[in-house]
């Protein structure tokens, strides 16, 4: 198995890093749980704009780590399973018809011949410019934005707090840090000018994140950025591809487990990669089996997500989002239908 990735392992990536517990039985089942280094999470609290607050304990809950250390505990774990891993950026991936063969370019390394191709190259890439997959020439409005940062926050709560526009969430990560990461609009950015400028006067509207921006210990000169985060409906099979995690659909941040449905979706390939090249050698099969599955397990979570994404942003719709949050049961139940079951 190869796998390119373009970036060099460690490195910071725009994400709230709350790992749903959804992913630990199969996490420890492959030994790929990371034992030490993060923070259990079990409570939520949501804020409105005006700086109205409701707290519910999150059943199933997560843990909070830095994808700085996650990614490349697993990037050492791939390696030592016997990974072959490539530093390079993937320029085109295509599936030549009479060999039943895919072809990769690779930016500097030549060309790579394979069976079997699994996009896992995350939300946005200029593979998906070279398909022509229609999302790509959509602009997004968002923007996110992330910090690590030192402060007095409770360290089994991960808090999602309103603002025009957005949201910002902040838990606890490893060692004493805390993520502080926002899904805003770049309309916001345009208009403020600059990042800083926007948060004095869109964040900090709200009292909660007045306070952390004004006291909070912020442990990097400049904060992780990135653009063009598309929550627009994907397929999981194109081009004989089969995409995985973002490439295959992205689910708003707000539900944190974009990440589990990264892992749970590679889970499923796994299976039915190994009934292709084991029992029927048949490609038609094995896409029909992993788009079904996919858009069994995955596609009405993420239409759901996009509808609770629409309840923040506006002052009368974050006060709602909070006021049903109050309502135990109904926040148990928005919780539930955003997040899969443990596998
Ligand atoms: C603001 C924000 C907050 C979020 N918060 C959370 C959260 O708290 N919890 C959660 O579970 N999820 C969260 N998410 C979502 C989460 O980050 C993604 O769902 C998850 O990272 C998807 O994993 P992936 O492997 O599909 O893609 P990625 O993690 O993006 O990995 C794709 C990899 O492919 C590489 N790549 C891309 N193109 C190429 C190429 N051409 N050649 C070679 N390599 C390439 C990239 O360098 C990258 O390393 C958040 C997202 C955003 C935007």
């Amino acid at each position: 198995m190869v796998l390119v990735e373009k970036k060099q392992y460690p490195f910071h990536r725009v994400c709230g890093e709350y790992v749903s517990n959804e992913v630990v039985d199969f996490l420890k089942r492959n030994n790929i749980y990371p034992n030490s280094g993060h923070s259990e999470l079990n409570e939520f609290a949501l804020t409105s704009i005006a700086g109205k607050k409701a707290t519910v304990p999150l059943e199933l809950g997560g843990f909070g780590i830095s994808r700085y250390n996650f990614d490349f505990f697993l990037f050492k774990k791939a390696q030592e399973v016997g990974v072959h891993i490539v530093t390079d950026a993937v320029d085109s991936i295509s599936y030549i018809d009479d060999q039943d063969e895919f072809v990769i370019d690779l930016r500097k390394s030549g060309q790579l011949h394979s069976k079997i191709a699994i996009g896992a190259y995350g939300k946005r890439s200029n593979i998906d410019r070279n398909m022509n997959r229609p999302f790509f020439s959509r602009l997004s409005p968002y923007i996110g934005v992330k910090y690590h940062i030192k402060y007095d926050h409770p360290i089994n709560q991960v808090a999602l707090h309103n603002f025009e526009g957005g949201y910002c969430g902040i838990n606890a990560i490893e060692e004493g840090k805390m993520n502080l990461c926002y899904l805003g609009e770049r309309s916001a950015l345009k208009k403020h000018g600059s990042i800083p400028e926007m948060e004095r006067n869109v964040l900090h509207r709200n009292p909660y994140l007045k306070k952390i921006f004004m006291e909070a210990e912020f442990l990097w000169e400049k904060p992780e950025v990135i653009n063009e985060i598309s929550f627009e409906t994907k397929k999981p099979v194109e081009g004989h591809i089969l995409m995985c995690g973002d490439a295959a659909g992205m689910i708003t941040p707000l539900c944190g487990n974009g990440m589990a449905m990264a892992i749970h979706s590679s889970n499923i390939l796994v299976e039915d990669i190994s009934n292709y090249f084991h029992k029927h050698n048949d490609r038609m099969q094995l896409e029909k089996s992993y788009r079904s599955k996919w858009n069994k397990l995955f596609k009405t979570r993420l239409s759901i997500g996009r509808t609770i994404q629409n309840l923040f942003g506006s002052v009368w719709l974050s006060e709602l989002s909070v006021g049903m949050c109050k309502i135990k049961p109904l926040s148990r139940y928005l919780v539930s239908l955003t997040h899969g079951k443990p596998f």
